[in-house]
C-alpha cells in the first residue's frame, strides 16, 4: 500500500527533533508499488528516510521523501552452520537483532539497540562494540529509479569501510534500498573485546547471545541520551583516523589518548569523544544545543527547540576547538539535508 502524507512536520519522524516542514512523505510497503509512486509522485528530485536517526533537517523539504515500510524476514536458506536471511527495508533494526537472538544465530548482537531501520544499516555501515552490519550483510537489493528495474549488490561491491559504503557515494540519492541479505552463524562466535562488553557480559554469567544483548543494551541507555527524551542523532562526529605519525606526535603529549588499530597498518583511529571532552566541551551547552555529560560524541537538543542551523553551527564550534588543540579534523557522521 502507498501512503501520502503532505505538508507535514517532520518532528516526531527525526530523532533530532527539529521542526522542519515535508512537502511529501511516501510510505510503500512492496516494491511492485515503486515504479508508480515515480511515476505518480516523482518529478525530478527525491530522497529516502528511514528512522531519520542519522539525518539532520536544517531546511523544509520540498523534494519528495520515500520511506520504505516492508518488514518481512525470509528465511532463504538454512544449513548447518549458517543461515542466509532477507530483510525488508522497512523493519526497526533491533527487532531485526532479537529476532535473531531469539533463535541463537550469532552475528548481529554486538549492535543491539542502534535506532534505525534495517534498509539504512548499510549505508554507513553501522557499527558498535566491535562489530559493523557489513560482517553478515551478504548482498543488499535496491530499486534503480533511472532504469526502473531492480538490482542486487553483493557485498564486496558495497565498498564498505568505517562508516562507508558505495550508498554515500557514487549510489547516493540513486538508488532505494528495499531489502538487505545477512548470513548469520549457528556457531557461537562471542566478540566481547571492545569497551566493558566482557564485563557486563560475565557479570550475567558468560557469554550467551541473550547475555551479549543484554549486557549491549545495558551499556548504551546508561550512555546514551534516548531520543524519545532528548533528541539527538547518536554519534555526531566520526572518529578520526590518521596517520600513525600523527598519532606518535599526539602521544608523546597525551599518553592516555586512546588509539585502535585500523586495517591500514599506517592509519591509527582515534576517540572523537575523547578530543572533544579534553576540549572541555563534555556537558557544555549553547543556546539550544549541547555536548551530551556521559558522552562527548553526542550533540543534543537541550531544550527540544533547537534548529538544524543551530545545531550546524555548534558542531562547527565544537571542530574548531578540537582542531585547534589538537590539529585534528573531525567530519561530521550525520548526514545533511
Ligand atoms: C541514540 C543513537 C545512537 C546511535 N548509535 C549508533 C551506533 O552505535 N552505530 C552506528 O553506526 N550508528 C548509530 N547511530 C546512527 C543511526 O542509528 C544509524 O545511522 C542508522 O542506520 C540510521 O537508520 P535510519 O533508518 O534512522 O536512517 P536515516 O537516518 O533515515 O537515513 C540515514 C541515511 O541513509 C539513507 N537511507 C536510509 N534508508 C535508505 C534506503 N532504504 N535506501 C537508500 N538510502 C537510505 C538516508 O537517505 C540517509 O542518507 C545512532 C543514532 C542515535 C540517534
Amino acid at each position: 500500500m502507498i501512503r501520502v502524507f503532505e505538508n507535514t512536520d517532520i518532528c516526531s519522524r527525526n530523532s533530532f527533533k527539529v521542526h522542519q516542514q515535508a512537502a511529501k512523505i511516501i510510505e510503500f510497503d512492496s516494491n511492485d508499488e515503486l515504479s508508480q509512486i515515480f511515476a505518480e509522485h516523482i518529478h525530478g528530485e527525491w530522497m529516502v528516510m528511514g528512522g531519520a536517526n542519522n539525518i539532520l533537517f536544517t531546511t523544509d523539504i520540498a523534494t519528495p521523501i520515500i520511506v520504505p515500510c516492508n518488514k518481512d524476514i525470509e528465511v532463504i536458506s538454512e544449513g548447518s552452520e549458517q543461515v542466509i536471511i532477507r530483510v525488508g527495508a522497512g523493519l526497526e533494526w533491533d527487532e531485526l537483532v532479537e529476532w535473531c537472538v531469539a533463535r541463537e544465530l550469532w552475528g548481529l548482537e554486538n549492535l543491539s539497540l542502534i535506532p534505525g531501520k534495517v534498509g539504512a544499516s548499510p549505508v554507513q555501515n553501522i557499527g558498535a562494540y566491535g562489530a559493523e552490519a557489513k560482517d553478515c550483510i551478504t548482498a543488499v537489493e535496491m530499486y534503480f529509479p533511472e532504469q526502473n528495474n531492480f538490482i542486487t549488490l553483493a557485498a564486496e561491491h558495497c565498498n564498505f569501510g568505517y562508516r562507508e559504503s558505495v550508498f554515500k557515494h557514487t549510489l547516493k540519492g540513486r538508488v532505494i534500498i528495499t531489502a538487505v541479505i545477512f548470513h548469520l552463524s549457528k556457531v557461537a562466535n562471542p566478540r566481547l573485546g571492545y569497551g566493558d562488553v566482557e564485563r557486563e557480559v560475565e557479570s550475567r554469567g558468560g557469554a550467551t547471545l541473550r547475555n551479549i544483548r543484554e549486557a549491549v543494551c545495558a551499556i548504551r541507555r546508561a550512555k546514551l541520551p534516548d531520543t524519545a527524551v532528548t533528541g539527538n542523532a547518536g554519534s555526531f562526529f566520526k572518529n578520526p583516523i590518521v596517520d600513525s605519525a600523527v598519532a606518535q606526535v599526539l602521544l608523546a603529549h597525551y599518553p592516555q589518548m586512546p588509539h585502535y588499530p585500523t586495517a591500514e597498518p599506517d592509519k591509527v583511529k582515534l576517540a572523537a569523544g575523547w578530543l572533544i571532552d579534553q576540549c572541555g566541551l563534555k556537558g557544555y551547552s549553547e543556546g539550544n544545543v549541547g555536548v551530551h555529560d556521559r558522552q562527548a560524541l553526542v550533540l543534543i537538543n537541550t531544550t527540544g527547540e533547537a534548529t538544524g542551523s543551530e545545531v550546524i553551527a555548534f558542531a562547527g564550534k565544537v571542530q574548531q576547538r578540537v582542531k585547534e588543540k589538537f590539529g585534528i579534523t573531525i567530519e561530521m557522521e550525520v548526514n545533511i539535508v
